[in-house]
């Protein structure tokens, strides 16, 4: 390709996000990116949320937990991560002296969004005596204002490592937090975020599915609303669904996440039926609009040309290291 053109896209990634160059249409993209991963010594991690071509050129695919403890270990001179922008800030936390892309820069988060520091800062002053434990599901400079860090599969692990009479603010999400509150006796004081993918499911619709699936069980994730998770037959992070459907005898599932697990079930499982849960719009998908904004074309371009390329400052990283690093030791000696 011409020096030129490369330039001009690459100028162009700040404001359209990735890197927009066309590709031969005749192209093997995955021979490409299996050929990619060889000469740059790169590792493609991706989240169950990730459009299963991806998922299916990934070296590992994982919750937000275990992408972290891969980003971690790996000895990879690249990580090509294939998920949003504060899951790839996380492995460059982690992993300072490598280059770590994103296919799409302006996969972010409504979750991460509704949070933002200089307003957590204020809520923190307001409760002085407080210690953050924050969801991973936040940008750097929430990380770090935490003491903390946790994911859905270790949330209830790490509020319990604290004595019971600690006091807590948790972060950003308050269907999590009510959840762990509930499931722990404790009393955390919730920050108000929510995840637009989880809030969005019909209680009515899932009922009637229900109705006409008696024997269908009930999967949820815990960043769904209260009396979703009420009616579920089993609640856990991605990675807890995926087991529990592998192990459990039913045969039918209703899964209330979002549907790019189900890739990875009915891979499992392929003699058994997984429903997505119907959200409360016309619309028939429960697709993360952040998480699809990445596509195996935008995933063989960054590889190819090192960018879009997540960058940070270094006292910014270091502050939001500690309470990850404490989150994965805490995890480690737990057996998580
Ligand atoms: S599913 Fe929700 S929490 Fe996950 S990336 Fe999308 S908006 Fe954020």
């Amino acid at each position: 390709m011409k020096n030129e053109i490369l330039e001009a896209a690459k100028q162009n990634v700040e404001r359209k996000g990735f890197l927009d160059i066309d590709l031969d249409p005749e192209m093997d993209l995955f021979a490409a990116i299996e050929r990619l991963k060889k000469e740059k010594n790169a590792v493609v991690l991706a989240h169950y949320y990730q459009e299963p071509d991806i998922q299916d050129v990934a070296d590992y695919i994982g919750d937000s937990l275990g992408l972290a403890q891969q980003a971690e270990k790996t000895q990879a001179d690249m990580i090509v991560f294939a998920g949003v922008h504060f899951m790839a800030e996380t492995a460059k936390i982690l992993n300072p002296s490598k280059k770590v892309v994103i296919p799409d820069f302006k996969a972010g988060c409504s979750l991460s969004d509704s949070c933002p520091p200089p307003l957590f800062k204020k809520f923190k002053e307001q409760h002085p005596d407080h210690i953050v434990i924050s969801y991973i599901n936040c940008s750097a400079g929430i990380k770090a204002l935490s003491d903390v860090i946790c994911t859905s599969s270790n949330a209830k692990f790490i509020v319990e490592s604290f004595p019971k009479d600690q006091k807590i603010i948790f972060a950003p999400d308050r269907n999590l937090g009510a959840y762990i509150n509930k499931v722990t006796g404790r009393d955390m004081v919730l920050w108000n975020g929510a995840c637009m993918v989880h809030e969005i499911f019909s209680l009515e619709k899932i009922t009637k599915l229900k109705v006409r699936h008696p024997q269908a069980k009930l999967l949820a994730h815990p960043e769904c609303e209260e009396p979703v998770l009420r009616i579920a037959d089993y609640i856990g992070s991605t990675t807890g669904l995926l087991k529990y459907s592998q192990t459990d005898s039913a045969k039918e599932y209703i899964v209330a996440t979002e549907t790019g697990i189900l890739h990875q079930m009915m891979k499992a499982s392929p003699d058994k039926t997984f429903i997505p849960a119907p959200p409360n719009n016309n619309c028939a998908c429960n697709d993360c609009p952040h998480m699809k904004l990445n596509t195996l074309e935008k995933l063989y371009l960054c590889m190819e040309y090192g960018s879009p390329e997540i960058l940070m400052d270094e006292e910014l990283r270091l502050a939001a290291k500690k309470p990850i690093d404490r989150m994965l030791e805490i995890s480690k000696q737990a057996g998580l």
